[in-house]
């Protein structure tokens, strides 16, 4: 059985180091140079950068939740929070353990893929150091790609705005908040993380989040008297600032949005019998009713029966 793995980020090296194992053949196709996806950052931004680790960025989650069931950290790893080079030192080692760089082929990027027949596939490579376009067929296709494309709120008059515009996929480090007056939009990890780096530093953050109803009461952030929460909507932002749903108008410099990611193969055909629908996942179970295609994120979509292709 031949196996073709998109993406070499965690999932990705998962799911060769199981094939393999299964005594699948295997190759694997990754547009940067390295392991590791998320956690292979250099604090880069741009559009050919996939890693969104930010400055300081600690694990939102213990090591002991994230580590593959067969591979466990260095012993000499006490703290259960990590910093993003010793997650990446985690990939780079189980990398290693199961020799599975020679199953990947680095600075190539998946342009298309499609389904042949009943039972196959072919995929379109960019060898991206060459520019030379390579067509192979695969029995069996994992896309474990990741998140990139970032989710823009739907809100009246956000291009008007004159000031700065940054997505949390963009954020780095704090050098451009020094003295600004913020808005921060967002309530999950990376709005948290945001909120308190940009705190130190800002003349004056206004933090419009659901925190209230997501996380309630427990979570208290020492946050100084700079920062101010809000969990009233934004009604319209204008060129120098934003009105909200009560009424009441404020001016910012910077809106910073911490409102997610979008789902995106973007280069899966039609055909593939896989969609993405605000949000979810959905595969026409109809259409190969072997699921020749996975897309490595199952855990955190819901897979929908023929409701939106
Ligand atoms: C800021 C931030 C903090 C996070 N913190 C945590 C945390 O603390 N704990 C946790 O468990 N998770 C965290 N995550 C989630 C993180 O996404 C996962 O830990 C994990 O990296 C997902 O693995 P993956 O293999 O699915 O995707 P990724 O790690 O995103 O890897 C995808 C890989 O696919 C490659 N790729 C993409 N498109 C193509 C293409 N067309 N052709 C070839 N290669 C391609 C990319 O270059 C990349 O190497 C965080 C995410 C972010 C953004």
């Amino acid at each position: 059985m031949k196996v073709a793995v998109v993406g070499c980020g965690p999932n990705g090296l998962c799911a060769i180091k199981n094939c393999i194992s299964e005594g699948f053949e295997v190759v694997a196709f990754e547009q940067t140079s390295e392991i590791g996806g998320e956690w292979n950052s250099n604090l880069e931004i741009g559009p050919n950068v996939h890693s969104k680790i930010y400055e300081g960025l600690m694990t939102n989650l213990i090591k002991e939740i994230m580590e593959f069931s067969d591979f466990s950290y260095d012993q000499n790893i006490t703290e259960s929070f990590l910093t993003a080079d010793k997650v990446q030192n985690y990939f780079l080692k189980y990398t290693e353990k199961f020799d599975l760089r020679k199953h990947i082929k680095f600075n190539h990027k998946v342009i298309n893929v499609r389904p042949i027949s009943d039972d196959q596939w072919e995929i379109i490579i960019k060898d991206l150091e060459t520019d030379e376009y390579k067509t192979i067929t695969s029995d069996k296709v994992f896309i474990c790609i990741g998140i990139s494309a970032p989710w823009m709120p739907k809100i009246e008059g956000l291009n008007e705005f004159q000031g700065k515009i940054i997505h949390s996929r963009d954020f780095r480090s704090t050098k451009m908040f020094e003295n600004k007056k913020v808005l921060l939009i967002g309530s999950g990890a990376s709005s948290l993380d945001m909120v308190i780096a940009i705190d130190k530093v800002a003349e004056k953050i206004t933090w419009v989040n659901k925190i209230q109803e997501t996380h309630g009461t427990s979570l208290k952030l020492e946050l100084s008297q700079r920062t101010v929460e809000k969990t009233i909507l934004i009604k319209r932002f204008t060129k120098s600032g934003a009105e909200f749903e009560n009424g009441s108008f404020e001016e910012f410099d910077i809106i910073a949005l911490a409102t997610g990611y979008d789902f995106t193969f973007p280069f899966l055909s039609v055909d593939s019998g896989i969609a993405v629908y605000d949000k979810c996942l959905c595969q026409c179970l109809s259409y190969k009713s072997n699921s020749a295609l996975n897309t490595g994120q199952t855990g955190k979509f819901f897979l929908q029966e023929k409701k939106c292709c």
